[in-house]
């Protein structure tokens, strides 16, 4: 948190109403949710795009929509219009459990999207202090290639994906497991071509090709980094290219500089290796070859902030219900293994059918006024995080986010003051799914 006596010192470069810091799956339904409602609306995004891990980070892959299992759609709203609207554009296709998409395509509509609802951009700017005043917060300080300068903003979101804002601003998060206080590996998506997908498909014995990495690792081919697919995504708008899932480095503080470089130059230098093994071991890929990685490693874990709830293992696993809801998660305890190669021992796969609702009071931090907290850097525990952590629900908490933060201000409240009873009916009347009533089977 910046002294304001300095912080006065800056020139103020905009005065918005609410100011949506980071520009993800959360940062973006926050922002267009905000705008439609009438507030002026600012994204502060470090690189040139809007969509973070699905766009800047290469995951051209969404999910879920719908219950565990796939079957009835739970995710509504600005999260599967973004989805909807790629597909549509004919850059993927969606079903109601997934998207598939060509991340170029997604970063198009999600820019004529903002467009659309008068929501303004700020990209190559980076997020620096957050500024607050009487316990409130009034903005933030940014930095890019016109210098040091403040935003002032009635109502600020942080979407940053590791609680930057809500840090910075002094609020209290958690990182990582705690037994151990690692977080999940970082993963550098890459993007191939050259690929007979229909060959690799009838030749893939398991989704995962673990057979395959024993092999090439046994035989020197490969060093022991990973032992299985995490995803091979592939959308029919590019049919000879796949989004690789497979990269994976562990002990990386996603909020250091230093770690998330060597984790990028390692990320690269694995991805390369895997090139060659899918070369040599995997049918229908003989010819591949590299066509991008992305602008940034993908993070699956750094600060949780503290909100007025902590979602838990027990709540998912329990597929609880809330007064607060707004809106569902479905996905399975995801966790990559900490320490090593694969898949954690805490994941935890739930029956079909499974969901959960998601309680606003996990974006409402505690301790500062007039910020809210979506995305992965919301409020819950490291395995909840497992589930919680994927784009659909992230867009659900951002689109609350913005929702909220607009009726905060019509109000003449804090977000922590609204009525939810309404939220919940806004949130209705713009197509999200926040309880029984609105399932799409
Ligand atoms: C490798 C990998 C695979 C995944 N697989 C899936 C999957 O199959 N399906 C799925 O739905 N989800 C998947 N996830 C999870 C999901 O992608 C993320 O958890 C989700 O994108 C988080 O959304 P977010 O908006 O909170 O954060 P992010 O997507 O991380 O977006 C945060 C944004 O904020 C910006 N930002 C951050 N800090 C600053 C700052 N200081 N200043 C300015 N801008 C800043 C970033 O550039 C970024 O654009 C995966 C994640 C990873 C890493």
């Amino acid at each position: 948190m910046i002294d304001p006596n300095e912080a006065r010192k800056l020139p103020v470069a905009h005065e918005v109403d609410v100011l949506v810091v980071g520009g993800g799956p959360a940062g973006v339904a926050a922002a267009f949710a905000a705008a439609r409602r009438g507030a002026r609306t600012l994204v502060v995004e470090q690189f040139n795009c809007l969509g973070g891990v699905a766009t800047a980070g290469g995951h051209g892959h969404i999910c879920l929509y719908s219950v565990w299992g796939g079957g009835a759609r739970v995710v509504g709203g600005v999260p599967y219009e973004m989805a909807r609207r790629t597909a549509e554009a004919g850059y993927g296709a969606v079903t109601s459990s997934a998207a598939d998409f060509e991340v170029e395509g997604m970063k198009l509509v999600l820019e004529q999207m903002a467009g659309e609802c008068g929501c303004r951009l700020l990209y190559h700017t980076m997020f620096a202090e957050t500024l607050v005043e009487d316990g409130r917060a009034v903005g933030a300080v940014v930095q890019n290639k016109g210098g040091r300068q403040r935003i002032l903003a009635r109502q600020v979101i942080d979407c940053t994906g590791d609680g930057d804002v809500a840090a910075s601003a002094g609020c209290a998060f958690e990182v990582g497991d705690a037994e151990t206080g690692l977080c999940q590996p970082v993963t550098l998506m890459f993007t191939i071509g050259g690929v007979d997908w229909g060959r690799v498909k009838a030749a893939r014995t398991s989704y995962e090709l673990a057979d395959v990495w024993k092999r090439a690792q046994e035989r020197g081919d490969m060093r022991p980094f990973q032992t299985k697919i995490m995803g091979f995504w592939w959308t029919p708008t590019r049919p000879d290219q796949v989004g690789i899932n497979f990269t994976h480095i562990n002990n990386v503080d996603a909020t250091r500089a230093e770690d998330l470089t060597a984790a990028t130059v390692e990320g690269r230098r694995q991805a390369y290796e895997s090139i060659a093994v899918f070369r040599k071991y995997v049918p229908g890929m003989e010819q591949c070859y590299m066509v991008s990685t992305p602008n940034t490693v993908g993070i699956r874990e750094s600060r949780r902030v503290a909100g007025e709830y902590r979602l838990t293992r027990e709540d998912v696993m329990a597929g609880r219900s809330f007064e607060d809801s707004i809106g569902w998660g479905s996905f399975f305890i995801d966790i990559h293994n900490t320490k090593g190669p694969g898949m954690d021992d805490k994941v935890w796969r739930p029956p079909q059918g499974f969901k959960y609702q998601i309680p606003y009071r996990i974006i409402v931090p505690k301790g500062v006024e007039n910020l809210l907290v979506a995305g992965r850097c919301a409020s819950c525990d490291h395995e909840a995080l497992g589930s919680l952590r994927v784009m659909p629900q992230c867009g659900v908490m951002g689109e609350a986010a913005g929702v909220a933060a607009a009726m905060a201000l019509k109000d003449g409240t804090s977000p922590r003051g609204i009525d939810v009873g309404r939220l919940q009916d806004e949130l209705r009347g713009q197509g999200a799914i926040v309880d029984e009533r609105g399932i799409v089977a």
